[in-house]
């Protein structure tokens, strides 16, 4: 079984992790659908482009991965999800005495719920069709924890146990359920807390890069896009049939420290 002629849904993937995973799948020949909460030219031409350059059909449709009929809404318009992707998330750093409640119902809305809602929506077209892979983008923050990213690591501790439970729900099916779990790879996610760092120790972009980013990061290199999606095709591959309910790091050996 490959992902040709398979309908993949990847939330949050007008950038970054998202639109790498959009990127590999649509060239192994997979239908994609592109989402985001923006409604934007550019969003639709980077469904165009994929499509011009691969020869699948790509869609961009807009949905707003914090409103829960909005993420239903995402996988009842795209009319089929072989493969779902729960990727959107965002991002807030400070301490948790000082963290705005707002942010907090926000990362959680968007980097846990929003999972929930699209993937009850999903499972029964995955039934249906006979075949499926739920993969959800948690983190390497969804094993280890760090300092002043309580939302964060609370979201993504929370879509690694979503993605236990996905898969012994379907465990008897032709359905599993994972979780990739990056180290930091550089996005537009992560290039947003580069200048905050850089003014909150008076280091320059090279040095929160190497003494802050990468410091746990025993690599010393970023992991990439591309290699988040090759995880991906991975997962939705044969050889990957009885892995479910399980995490894949790709973290340059962060979570062996
Ligand atoms: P990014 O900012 O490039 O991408 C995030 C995507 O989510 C964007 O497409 C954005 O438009 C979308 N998004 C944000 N809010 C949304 C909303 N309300 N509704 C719909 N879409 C929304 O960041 P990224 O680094 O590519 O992150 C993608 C995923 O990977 C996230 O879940 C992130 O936590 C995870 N991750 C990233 C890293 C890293 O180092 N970059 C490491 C571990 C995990």
């Amino acid at each position: 079984m490959s992902v040709k002629g398979k309908t993949a849904v990847i939330t949050g993937s007008n950038s970054g992790i998202g639109l790498g995973i959009a990127q590999e799948l649509a060239r192994a020949g997979a239908n994609v659908v592109l989402n985001s909460f923006t409604d934007s030219k550019e969003d639709h031409a980077l469904a165009a482009r994929i499509a011009q350059e691969t020869g699948v059909e790509a869609r961009y449709i807009q949905a707003d991965m914090s409103n829960g009929e909005q993420c239903r809404a995402l996988i009842e318009k795209a009319g089929r999800c072989d493969v779902l992707v729960n990727n959107a998330g965002i991002q807030h750093v400070c301490p948790i005495d000082e963290f705005p409640a707002g942010k907090w119902d926000a990362i959680i809305a968007i980097n846990l719920t929003s999972a929930f809602h699209t993937t009850a929506a999903a499972l029964p077209m995955m039934r249906k069709a006979g075949w499926g892979r739920v993969i959800n983008i948690a983190s390497a923050h969804g094993l280890t924890a760090s300092p002043y990213k309580s939302a964060y690591v609370a979201a993504k501790h929370g879509i690694v146990g979503l993605t236990k439970v996905t898969a012994l729900e379907t465990a008897q099916e032709p359905i599993t359920a994972n979780a990739i779990c990056p180290g930091y790879v550089l996005t537009p996610l992560v290039e947003a807390q580069i200048p905050d760092t850089m003014e909150k120790y008076g280091m320059s972009r090279e040095d929160v890069i190497k003494k802050v980013m990468l410091e746990r990061q025993p690599s010393k290199e970023f992991a990439t896009t591309e290699q988040m999606g090759g995880t991906a095709l991975f997962l939705c591959s044969d050889a990957a049939a009885q892995i479910t309910g399980t995490t894949i790091s790709v973290d340059g050996g962060w979570t062996a420290l």
